[in-house]
């Protein structure tokens, strides 16, 4: 849940996520900034 770069909350990424314990850990540790790992081989339709 924590991102290993700066240490803080990555964004959610499912409904699911948005947890009372996770809306906690933001308020504590901040909301990660870090882009979000993009694969380089993005293709559609090739
Ligand atoms: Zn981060």
């Amino acid at each position: 849940m924590l991102c290993l770069t700066c240490r803080r909350v990555r964004p959610a990424l499912s409904v699911a996520d948005y947890t009372a314990a996770r809306a906690r850990l933001i308020t504590r540790h901040g909301l990660c900034l870090c882009a979000p790992p993009v694969p380089a081989n993005v293709t559609r339709g090739t």
